[in-house]
């Protein structure tokens, strides 16, 4: 289970392993550098629980659905605060039409729902729209409560 990337400067695909997704790569055909992932990645169950073992990083988890306008307005917020935070936290995005299962795992009832999660473990979760200073301070607070031993 891993992630697959372009490369910015070849657009070969590369597979990024969940433990990777925050680190400076290096692309398998032109070994330039591929920098840390720095935009919301849509996640099912297996990538979702991969990463929530895996990652080194705080982790923001966007559940919305389509017919969901507040979520719509929270989009450009959530990639707002995957593009600033990036090498430092990792944000997914689960459709919470297609993933009941994750979203019965959280008690997810009001959409946009905002999960954040460090070291396995749930750390905050809020339901309703809010900006992309509030889910960083979020994942800044997650990393100062909890490193990674
Ligand atoms: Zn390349």
């Amino acid at each position: 289970m891993a992630v697959i990337r372009a490369c910015p400067h070849c657009g070969q695909k590369n597979r990024i392993p969940a433990t990777h997704l925050a680190d400076t790569g290096r692309c398998g055909a032109c070994k330039n550098a591929l920098p840390p992932v720095n935009e919301p990645l849509a996640a099912d169950t297996a990538l979702f629980d991969e990463i929530l073992q895996n990652a080194r990083v705080p982790v923001l988890v966007d559940f919305w659905a389509d017919w969901c306008g507040p979520c719509r307005m929270a989009a450009p917020e959530v990639a707002r605060t995957a593009a600033d935070l990036a090498g430092q936290a990792i944000v997914l995005k689960v459709d919470s039409d297609k993933h009941h299962d994750l979203a019965a795992r959280y008690n997810v009832r009001g959409i946009p729902n905002f999960l954040v999660l460090h070291n396995g473990k749930l750390v905050h979760q809020q339901a309703g729209l809010v900006g992309h200073d509030q889910m960083e301070a979020w994942l800044r607070s997650a990393a100062t409560v909890s490193t990674p031993a």
